[in-house]
């Protein structure tokens, strides 16, 4: 129920204060004071919501009592109404002036009283409302900071962000926008190397020049840690200075670090495609580029949205796959130009797909080293080659050694030497049969602790490749230090000698390196007659190449080495 009204009639005559109360008596409490004196008295004790207050009146007069309730915090707020006679036309400004909210002149006539009460009165209650109103509205703008707003940096977090990207980009779908996404390289480093307030530092300059960037074109927003993202029409997007204005900014702090800032760039072909999903192909074109030191920004175009689709085909396929026994194992011969037949085997994987048929290793191998499958996939090679060499071995007196492929991820599993050494006791296998593959560039990730684990396997016996020598950083002297039996040289050198001289005179220098180490040298590769004229030349015996054969289904390669056999009589 609502509570009734006071209203204060302030007058020395009593027959105005009767009138004045029967005016009102039905819609207000009515309290009524003689002079300003009582009236300060009765709002002492009462609250009041109205004072229709008479001018002339002895001991405190209406403009005294009005000056005290404008100066009183408590008092200034209650609507005061001046009553005045009709001569008194200086007083009605004079009250107004100091605040009376209107006045009302006698003789009184109702319907104009009732009506300037009621106006005085509707006129506070909008006040009051539109004061509520505002401070409501405050409050919503406070939660909305509190949601949307990433707490360091001030700009949009990534739901705002999204949220907010969607809208802009649907408002008018003809304008073409790019969603661009950043990442700072390293950023853990530079959280580790100095304090986190560094970090944190660079954060928000890179927010604010973001802000700065998109203030009344479009929209940023912070998405996690150091990953910013953006939203801008094409035409205001230049994407050098973008990332030049970027690297001053951050580069004006001072901080002694190379803080670089990848960027991918999505252009939006569809305006009603999720917006995180818009991010993900920006990030991923990012992920093309990072880690380049000259290249710092890439755009997602139609091939990495191949890729992307055939990743998530792999990812989601690859479990199943292994189950159902659609990986094989193909085996390409290396063959001894001397002896001209097989003398060792390289294994390599196939994805023999229901659908779409063979898929070659270079497609999966490096989504499967990325989310860490390959060990399983590797492991699975390593049991099937030893099933092989078991059968060969008891189907006949020359077995022919296999190398297998080692992902640098094994060297993580502490279960590694167990494994292998595992595999070759479970089929009853000699170390020499089982011979690793190893890149050259795995020797450089974390060389003691590798080294020191290769070298246990050739103390068991095993024999030691270094794939792919020659496509990553170490130098022939380097290799002095290497557990290595077995150099494999990357498939380039032999393929560039034919137009090349420096290519044909360093595979030379390789191999009469090789033989001063001590090490056997396989050239991967080998295509042509000539090149394997060459290679003969310069003393060079194993070959690896599609020359002398393609990687073949193990039955495939079975009935090779047996035609080989009966060849040279075995
Ligand atoms: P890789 O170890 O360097 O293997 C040699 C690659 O060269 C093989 O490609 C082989 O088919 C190809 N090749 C051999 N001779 C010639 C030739 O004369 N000309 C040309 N153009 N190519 C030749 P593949 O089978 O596609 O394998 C690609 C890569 O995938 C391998 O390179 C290896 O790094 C990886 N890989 C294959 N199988 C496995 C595996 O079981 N485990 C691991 N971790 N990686 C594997
Ligand atoms: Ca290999």
């Amino acid at each position: 129920m609502e509570m009734q009204k006071v209203m204060l009639i302030v007058d020395d005559v009593e027959i105005n204060r009767i009138i004045l109360s029967q005016f009102f008596k039905n819609q207000y409490l009515i309290l009524e004071a003689v002079n300003g004196h009582e009236a300060l008295e009765v709002i002492e004790k009462q609250a009041v919501d109205i004072i229709l207050l008479d001018l002339v009146m002895p001991e405190m007069n209406g403009f005294e009592l009005l000056s005290i309730l404008k100066k009183n915090e408590k008092y200034a707020e209650i609507p005061v109404i001046a009553t005045t006679a009709r001569n008194e036309g200086d007083n009605e400004i004079k009250a107004v002036e100091m605040g009376a909210a209107d006045f009302i002149t006698k003789p009184y006539n109702p319907t104009i009283v009732r009506c300037r009460v009621q106006n005085v009165m509707a006129r506070i209650e909008n006040e009051w409302w539109r004061f509520e109103q505002t401070a409501k509205d405050r409050q919503i703008v406070e939660m909305r900071r509190y949601i949307e707003l990433d707490s360091l940096t001030g700009i949009y977090n990534s739901a705002a962000f999204f949220e907010k990207a969607a809208s802009l980009l649907q408002d008018d779908p003809e304008i073409p926008y790019n969603i661009v996404y950043l990442d700072i390289s390293s950023f853990k480093i530079i959280n580790g190397l100095f304090h986190i307030e560094t970090g944190n530092l660079i954060l928000k300059t890179a927010a604010v020049y973001l802000k700065a960037i998109t203030e009344g074109n479009g929209i940023c927003g912070r998405m996690e840690a150091d990953h910013f993202a953006l939203c801008l029409p094409t035409d205001r997007f230049d994407i050098k200075p973008f990332v030049e204005g970027l690297d001053n900014a951050v580069q004006s702090l001072g901080i002694c670090h190379n803080i670089l800032f990848y960027v991918g760039v999505y252009p939006v072909d569809n305006v009603f495609l999720p917006v995180d999903q818009m991010c993900d192909r920006a990030h991923m074109a990012l992920n093309m580029i990072k880690g380049h030191y000259t290249v710092r920004y890439a755009y997602y175009d139609d091939v990495m949205r191949e890729r992307v689709l055939d990743e998530q085909m792999i990812l989601r396929e690859m479990e199943y796959a292994l189950e159902e026994k659609q990986f094989c194992v193909y085996l390409q011969p290396i063959y001894s130009i001397n002896e001209n037949c097989p003398v060792s085997a390289e294994a390599l994987v196939r994805w023999i797909h229901p659908s779409q048929g063979l898929i070659s290793p270079g497609r999966f191998i490096p989504v499967f080293e990325r989310n860490g499958f390959i060990v399983r996939l590797d492991r699975f090679v390593w049991e099937t080659v030893c099933v092989f060499l078991a059968e060969q071995r008891k189907k006949t007196d020359r077995v022919i050694p296999v190398s297998v492929n080692v992902s640098r991820l094994n060297f993580y599993n502490s279960d590694f030497y167990d494994t292998i050494t595992g595999l070759l006791e479970k089929y009853a296998l000699e170390p020499w049969m089982l011979k690793l593959e190893i890149t050259e560039s795995a020797y450089m990730d974390n060389p003691r602790q590798i080294i020191s684990q290769i070298k246990r396997f050739q103390e068991y016996g095993m024999q030691i490749l270094m794939d792919d020598f020659g496509n990553g950083y170490s130098s022939l002297n380097m290799l002095r230090n290497m557990p290595v039996d077995i150099l494999k040289v990357a498939m380039n050198f032999v393929q560039d000698i034919e137009h090349s001289d420096r290519a044909a005179g360093i595979l030379k220098n390789v191999v009469k390196m090789a033989r001063d180490l001590d090490m056997s040298v396989v050239i991967e590769g080998v295509e042509t007659r000539p090149q394997v004229d060459f290679l003969q030349g310069i003393g060079c015996d194993n070959i690896q190449g599609f020359y002398f054969s393609k990687p073949l289904p193990m039955e495939k390669f079975e009935e090779l080495i047996a035609g080989k056999d009966r060849a040279t009589g075995k």
